[in-house]
């Protein structure tokens, strides 16, 4: 690892002093201190987001849950009013990782970054949910742009992320057993106004909405209609973990799986 200075802002306003003066924003660090210590990534200073009180706390506000970047995904897991009124979003945290990544990640931290195979993207994107930044309010539609790359601009910093709250929602995912990642995760959202199905694991694209099975969803709303929306395989990842193929087929198993579940 390359030598760096240490900043801990209190404030929202001093961490976007630091953050536009070059500092790189550091949530749990766990995928951010993981690559510069494989010299990956270098930063001479970092600014430490963990004493930024405007970034933490959950709260709901009328049919939405409001989630400070700073909250860890065992926040998430834990937090009763979200496992009443959320219980998808909740179950999806508990899953991520493994006690230390839960313990440290933040939601921040997963959506800033948007790795292809990240869990929170599909469920931020499955819920039609606003990113909130220290400047700006961001749909989820137009924030997800491509592997590693968000709508954020240099020096932008994710303060919270608004969920609208669905009539009911599932995550399902394969997970990789080294690292719990997905292999494939599924995300499925059911609002007033129609089905929404995020699919993150599967493209090297990242996280994307699948709108064949949302059309589908939102006209009938069973497995069977799942069934029998054809997953094109064409942009799907192929790797040493699974064929694109293989990977299609997953989607409409998880989201079948996911919907039989959701009709309990
Ligand atoms: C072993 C292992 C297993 C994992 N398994 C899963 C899994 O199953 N599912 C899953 O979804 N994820 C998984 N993860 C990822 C993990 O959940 C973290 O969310 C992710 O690594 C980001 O970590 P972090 O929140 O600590 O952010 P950091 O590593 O601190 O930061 C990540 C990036 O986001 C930037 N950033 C951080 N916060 C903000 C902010 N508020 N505004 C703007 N930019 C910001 C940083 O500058 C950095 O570029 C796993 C990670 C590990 C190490």
């Amino acid at each position: 690892m390359y030598a760096f200075t240490l900043e801990r802002p209190t404030t929202l306003a001093d961490a976007v002093r630091l953050v536009e003066a070059g500092a790189r924003p550091l949530a749990g660090g766990q995928t951010l201190l993981a690559s510069m210590k494989l010299r990956l990534t270098a930063s001479d200073q970092l600014a430490d987001l963990g004493a930024v009180k405007e970034m933490t706390g959950i709260r709901r506000e009328g049919n939405a849950f409001v989630v400070g970047a700073m909250s860890r995904h065992l926040d998430v897991a834990n937090n009763a009013d979200i496992k009443a009124g959320y219980p998808a979003l909740a179950d999806l945290a508990s899953r991520i990782g493994d006690r230390q990544v839960r313990a440290l990640g933040t939601m921040g931290g997963s959506v800033a970054n948007n790795d292809p195979a990240a869990c929170y993207p599909a469920a931020v994107l499955g819920s039609g949910a606003t990113i909130v930044t220290d400047r700006r309010e961001i749909a989820a539609d137009d924030f997800f742009r491509g592997m590693f790359t968000t709508a954020l601009d240099g020096g932008e910093l994710i303060k919270a992320i608004r969920f609208p709250i669905p009539k009911r929602a599932v995550y399902e995912k394969l997970r990789q057993k080294a690292s719990n990642f997905p292999l494939v995760g599924v995300f499925i959202a059911q609002y007033d106004n129609g089905v929404r199905v995020a699919v993150t694991g599967a493209s090297n694209g990242g996280v994307f909405r699948h709108r064949e099975l949302e059309q589908a969803l939102t006209q009938s709303f069973t497995p069977d209609a799942a069934s029998r929306v054809k997953i094109d395989a064409t942009d799907l990842n192929s790797d040493l973990h699974a064929t694109a193929a293989y990977r299609a087929n997953l989607i409409s198993v998880l989201t079948q799986r996911g919907v039989a579940k959701m009709l309990g």
